[in-house]
């Protein structure tokens, strides 16, 4: 084999999609694997009021606790997780952890909001606003405690659809976000007509914001544009204290990043920003 793809440009081209195939499909089967013995966990992030620091939210973030491998990161499985047969699976796993886990932080008396991230496999099979009022219905989880994080590129398709499902979202109490603003491409129309109550700006235009006038300008204007529009904005990946100083001054609301803190398991999120009140509930 190795003979033949030195012959031709079309071979080596043949080989190689053939390879990633067969990657893919040995990813896709360890995945099935991994879902069935429970490897996966969700890991919260902080997010913040920026004036003050308070915590107001988290994001759950989807891991893979690989037996050997340690952590994987969303960004090595997501992608073929979202494209095969497992998606539906594993995002409705991902919404029942998360709003578990925010009804037992309900019931220890604290408010964090817990925002979830769709699959474009939620949006186009099935209702979603359905699903999501039996899952608020089992948990007992307070609609407002809820938010569903949606990237602009998955509601390309069949808009009406997808447009009146997130209106029944929105109607259940339910806080809707998009994610990544900025990167995806029907972003100003899709803000008049999509049932929206914030904005998160990619962390692509934050982690630079201070040394690079273009992303200041381009945040600075989200920000003014969100506020006329009345949507809240959180900022994502701020990574130190002088960016979030200055989207302070340019009037940004919420901020998420590593300097106020990463992505971690959910004992470790209380222990940091929950303290006392989740230890109480726990040692009753
Ligand atoms: P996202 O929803 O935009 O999540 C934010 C990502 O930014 C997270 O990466 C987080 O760890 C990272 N981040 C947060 N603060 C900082 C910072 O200060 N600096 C830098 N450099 N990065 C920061 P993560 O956890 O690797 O997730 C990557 C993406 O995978 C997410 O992007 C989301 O699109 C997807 N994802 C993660 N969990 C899930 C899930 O449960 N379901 C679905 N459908 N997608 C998920
Ligand atoms: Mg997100
Ligand atoms: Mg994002
Ligand atoms: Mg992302």
């Amino acid at each position: 084999r190795a003979k033949a793809t030195r012959r031709g440009g079309h071979v080596i081209f043949e080989s190689s999609i053939r390879q990633e195939l067969e990657n893919r499909l040995t990813l896709e089967n360890e995945l099935a694997l991994a879902a069935d013995r429970g490897e996966f966990e969700l890991f919260y992030q902080p997010q913040v009021r920026l004036v003050d620091g308070g915590l107001v939210g988290a994001e759950a973030l989807i891991r893979w606790k690989h037996p050997t491998r340690g952590y994987v990161s969303p960004g090595e499985f997501m992608p073929v997780v979202n494209t095969s047969a497992l998606s539906e699976r594993i995002a409705s796993w991902v919404m029942e952890t998360a709003c578990r886990q925010a009804r037992r932080w309900e019931l220890s008396g604290q408010t964090v909001r817990v925002a979830i991230n769709l699959s474009p496999s939620q949006l186009h099979a099935g209702d979603l606003a359905h699903a999501v009022a039996i899952l608020l219905d089992a948990t007992g989880l307070a609609p407002s405690l809820l938010e569903l994080e949606v990237t602009e590129d998955i509601l390309l398709h069949d808009e009406a659809r997808v447009l009146d499902m997130f209106k029944r979202i929105q109607e259940l109490g339910v806080r809707v976000l998009f994610d990544d603003f900025g990167t995806g491409y029907a972003s100003l129309s899709y803000l008049k007509k999509f049932p929206l109550d914030g904005l998160k700006i990619d962390r692509s235009f934050v982690l630079d914001l201070l040394a690079d006038s273009d992303d200041a300008a381009i945040v600075g204007s989200t920000i003014g544009l969100s506020r006329q529009l009345g949507l809240t904005v959180v900022a994502e990946g701020i990574e130190n204290r002088a960016t979030a100083d200055f989207l302070i001054s340019i009037g940004c609301e919420e901020g998420q990043g590593y300097f106020f803190g990463r992505p971690m398991p959910a004992e470790a999120f209380e222990r940091q920003f929950l303290a006392a009140e989740c230890e109480a509930v726990s040692a009753a």
